[in-house]
């Protein structure tokens, strides 16, 4: 039994995608065993990501609901398993086990190691499937922020990081947006504030620009990646300002994977710098002892 024929749109579901959140139901009963693809997460307790398969056994789709009519209609009742209609199908092929207002429960469980699990719930309403329950949950599954990335974020930012991705997790796509607006903010605030030191840009070039203009202007000095993409604060804006709750829910994964990557490369760029700092500090106590000619 396929629950969505299109793989790439329930494994994004089933990750990325927070609480209340739905997909289209495309449901085809080809075998009586329930399908799911693999889904690779970040796993807590092997501290790494890792692939999750579906553990059929542990299915369950409204098992109380079916086995009840079964009964009712005096037919024998089979020893529930992974969906609780082996059997069942066969006498009663009309049913469809995911009728309006039924729940489906699965478990998942670590290729490394089957005591690590993650369960999902969902309730199928309108030819929708909602994700009404996670454990772990969204934020937990994701790569922690990196702890590199943790040294140089500024503790405000950090903490606007984590909360844009617990607003996430919990089905709240707008409010995460304002964190991670006010991350971008002040990402071009404080590197203004340097490139005005370093006389590459005065006040006046920067004033009255809007900040898509300014990511531009700031080149070698933000990260590569933010001046490739300086539609990011523009995005952000409008989720806050004019898209629904759905929208800004879907399209967070990529803007929160973008800002993770400007903080990379940012890392990246200073440790740059340090090293080039320090081969430069050594190349002249060399040159102060031997003293070379030019
Ligand atoms: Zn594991």
């Amino acid at each position: 039994m396929t629950i969505q024929k299109n793989e790439n749109e329930i494994i994004e579901f089933l990750t990325k995608r927070g609480l209340y959140t739905r997909i289209p139901i495309e449901y085809t009963f080809e075998s009586d065993s329930i399908h799911f693809p693999k889904i690779d997460i970040f796993c807590q307790k092997c501290n790494k990501r890792s692939t999750f398969v579906l553990d059929e056994e542990q299915c369950f789709i409204d098992k109380m609901k079916v086995l009840f009519r079964a009964k009712r209609s005096g037919m024998r009742v089979f020893k529930p398993n992974h969906s609780g209609l082996v059997g069942l199908e066969r006498e009663l092929p009309q049913i469809n086990p995911l009728n309006n207002n039924s729940i489906l429960a699965i478990k998942m469980k670590c290729a490394r190691n089957y005591d690590h699990l993650i369960f999902f719930i969902f309730l199928v309403i309108d030819g929708y499937l909602i994700k009404i329950g996670q454990h772990p949950s969204i934020e937990d599954i994701q790569s922690p922020i990196d702890s590199k990335t943790v040294k140089i974020i500024t503790e405000k930012n950090y903490s606007e990081l984590r909360r844009a991705r617990g607003l996430f997790a919990h089905g709240i796509g707008i409010g995460s947006f304002v964190y991670l607006r006010r991350i971008i903010e002040d990402l071009i605030t404080e590197t203004t504030k340097i490139a005005i030191v370093e006389n590459t840009i005065s006040k006046e070039d920067i004033e009255g620009k809007r900040w898509y203009e300014q990511i531009k202007l700031l080149k070698g000095y933000l990260p590569d990646i933010m001046v490739d993409n300086p539609i990011v604060y523009s995005v952000l804006s409008k989720g806050i300002h004019e898209l629904t709750e759905n929208e800004c829910l879907q399209y967070f994964p990529t803007i929160r994977e973008l800002i993770e990557l400007i903080f990379a490369e940012k890392v990246a760029m200073e440790e740059k710098e340090h090293r080039i700092k320090e081969i430069s500090h050594k190349m002249s106590a060399i040159n102060s002892k031997i003293k070379v000619s030019k």
